[in-house]
């Protein structure tokens, strides 16, 4: 087959169908509607099959690209699937909630001279489209060893998806009632709809995952006890990073102040979607205030809006250039109406007699010099304002939950409070300090993406495959796995 140069090409992706804003920012229902088969073949011809396909090396799980994109150029979804669940269990998630634009598609050769390919839009469109093959559980003679997974994110599930593949018996322990991790309490379901996450889980249990919920590592079990007590012969722990950071303004502990964690959390995994009949309702007020511009920020802000709230701002401070979120996020955000307030930061939330927000004072900022990361510094001006608001809404990141930092002896933790694992390169063991411990995802990283999660988890079950082939050998080295 010829494929086409890259000036034949049209300049742009094919367009995302999108539920039109007005309507959408009044209920929960998905805001992306997903490419047709007729845009995810224009699309998928966009890809000019390189020689050295640079988008791999984008991708945290290696996905490879061209192959399944050639797939649905001749409308071979199945088989386009298959390709795909070499690498990511989660062709549906990963399509909606991965920020390609810094990964896979910025690394996409086309994109030097036009738009990149739509990687992750035609991702999903497999993941939506492709009718699975009947899931066939592996079967071994003789089980390589029994496995405990902590936490049922996206680091948990892909590494209890490949280490059923290696021959361990898995069994994942989720604190919550329901699967998914950050993927359930964290992402609305505008964005991810549950039943994408429930479909996706059941084939790692079809596959022969065998998943408890409620069980809180760290207060139902420890680490310790999971090995000694229970048997298992290694431990991966992708419990998130479930504990938010604050700023130690004066005020940020009175009434209608949240943080992300508890604010998703209630919506997401307490009747958001049934909004107004919410099993826990929140209380907002009129004028919500979000701080943060990061996903996180942005699914806040525009829950809030989804919620009734008739003024709801983002503080930033730093400008819109520098914001974390994806560009996507932030134009769904604007055009549901929500105000942003970049370059300026809290510096006292106004508390009433009843203990209860009643406004915040904030600085006007400039942007200085770079950072380390190459981000300009936010620089005081001595300028201040006063922004009426009755709701604030902390979503500046997260840090390591204590609870299993701190039931687990010996666990080494990293200048962040995070679990010190080796981690963050394609060969790294994600080994703790602990034999037989691994960690990966949140947890190691703080806040990152899911497929930076997948990737950890991944790298977790080959070397955990590794120890237990080698009789439980530590401490493992990068040479081995
Ligand atoms: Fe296709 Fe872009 Fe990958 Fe090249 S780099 S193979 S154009 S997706």
């Amino acid at each position: 087959r010829n494929y086409r140069k890259i000036k034949e090409l049209s300049p742009h992706q094919a367009k995302m169908p999108e539920r039109d804003h007005v309507e959408r920012a009044r209920n929960f229902k998905e805001v992306n509607l997903g490419y047709s088969l007729q845009d995810a073949l224009g699309e998928a011809e966009r890809c000019i099959q390189c020689a050295k396909p640079t988008c791999i090396s984008g991708c945290p799980v290696q996905i490879d690209i061209p192959r399944f994109i050639r797939h649905v150029v001749v409308r071979d979804l199945e088989g386009a699937l298959e390709v795909i669940n070499e690498a990511s269990i989660f062709p549906s998630i990963c399509g909606r909630v991965c920020p390609q634009e810094t990964q896979c598609e910025a690394q996409c050769v086309i994109a030097k001279k036009v738009e990149s390919v739509g990687i992750g839009r035609l991702e999903r469109f497999v993941g939506d489209n492709a009718k699975p093959k009947p899931v066939v559980p592996p079967r071994f003679e003789k089980k390589l060893g029994k496995v405990a997974v902590c936490g049922s994110g996206p680091a948990g599930l892909a590494a209890a998806a490949d280490l059923v593949k290696f021959g361990c018996d898995v069994t994942v322990y989720e604190a919550l009632h329901v699967v998914g991790g950050v993927l359930q309490y964290g992402i609305p379901s505008f964005r991810l709809p549950r039943d994408i996450i429930s479909r996706e889980v059941q084939r790692l249990v079809d596959v022969g995952v065998k998943i408890e919920t409620n069980k809180v590592i760290g207060k139902t079990f420890t680490v310790p006890g999971l090995i000694k007590d229970k048997g298992y012969d290694a431990v991966f722990l992708a419990v998130g990073a479930g504990a938010p950071a604050f700023l130690g303004i004066p005020g940020e502990f009175a009434g209608q102040v949240y943080s992300a964690n508890e604010f998703l959390t209630r919506v997401n995994l307490m009747g958001g979607d049934k909004f107004p009949y919410l099993d826990t309702p929140i209380s907002l007020g009129k004028s919500v205030v979000v701080i943060g511009a990061g996903n996180t920020a942005m699914d806040c802000l525009r829950v809030a809006k989804r919620l009734g709230a008739p003024t709801v701002r983002c503080v930033y401070r730093r400008s819109e250039a520098e914001a974390p979120a994806r560009i996507e996020e932030l134009r769904h955000a604007k055009e549901e109406g929500i105000d942003f307030f970049f370059l300026h930061t809290p510096v006292e939330i106004r508390v009433d007699a009843d203990g209860n927000v009643q406004g915040m004072k904030v600085e006007e900022m400039e942007l200085g010099a770079p950072d380390e990361k190459g981000r300009r510094k936010p620089m005081s001006t001595g300028r201040f304002k006063e922004l009426e608001c009755d709701t604030v809404i902390y979503a500046l990141g997260t840090k390591a939950n204590p609870i299993i930092t701190q039931s687990t002896p010996g666990l080494e933790l990293n200048k962040w409070g995070n679990i010190a694992a080796d981690d963050g390169k394609l060969e790294s063991t994600q080994a703790t300090s602990l034999p037989g411990v691994f960690a990966g995802g949140d947890i190691v990283t703080g806040g990152a993406t899911v497929i930076l999660a997948m990737g950890a988890g991944r790298r977790a079950a080959r070397s955990i495959a590794t120890y237990l082939k080698n009789g439980k050998k530590w401490p493992i080295t990068k040479e081995e796995v």
